[in-house]
């Protein structure tokens, strides 16, 4: 099995680099198309989807991405990561683009003028019986989802914020800044799983 890559253009990708390492699981920075080759799995970081949107393309990554999603790699994207991962995004930067590949609509800053960031406890049940303790950072909703994608997770109020959808995981918040390990380690049995 080659490493996990994460997507190493912008944001928070050392953290997610840093949990892999705490698992022992061997996990490399993805910043050329030819880095995407050698890994069975990808975790595209948060940040902000507008510019990491921006570097993919001016790095020609774009299409290897998506081509990779087309082609049944496992991606697990984290806020702004799930913003990249969503065939459609509400209040987008203009001209904004995505990989895609999730059926889902999702909005982004969708907890904006109310509230910038946010921590709760949320009830994971593929995860355990243990809730996880989530940390929300502009983070983007998910707005509605098609037939195809499993809800993971909503807040008390039904807003989506995690979901899986074949070899696509996506979450709205930040696990890898938490101490939280569920969800990367359900990442790589998707990745175990495949190979
Ligand atoms: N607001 C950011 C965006 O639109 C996401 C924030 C995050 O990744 N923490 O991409």
């Amino acid at each position: 099995l080659g490493p996990v890559g994460v997507l190493a253009l912008q944001g928070d990708f050392r953290e997610h680099l840093a949990v892999f390492e705490g698992l022992g699981v061997d996990a490399v920075s993805v910043r050329r198309p030819e880095d995407l080759d050698r890994v069975s799995g990808l975790v595209i970081p948060g940040g902000e989807s507008s510019v990491m949107d921006k570097l993919s393309r001016l790095f020609g990554l774009a299409e290897p991405l998506k081509n990779a999603v087309a082609s049944g790699l496992p991606v697990y994207g984290t806020c702004a990561g799930l913003i990249m991962l969503s065939d459609s995004v509400l209040d987008a930067i203009d001209g904004q683009q995505t990989i895609g590949g999730f059926d889902v609509v999702v909005r982004r800053n969708a907890f904006g003028s109310q509230l910038d960031s946010f921590e709760t406890d949320l009830d994971i049940p593929v995860l355990g019986d243990t809730p996880v303790h989530a940390v929300f950072i502009r983070a983007p909703v998910v707005e509605s989802v098609g037939d195809g994608v499993t809800v993971l997770s909503a807040l008390d109020d039904g807003r989506i914020v995690a979901v899986e959808q074949g070899n696509l995981l996506g979450t709205s918040f930040h696990p890898e800044i938490t101490g939280e390990t569920r969800f990367h380690e359900y990442f790589v049995e998707k990745i175990r799983a495949r190979a």
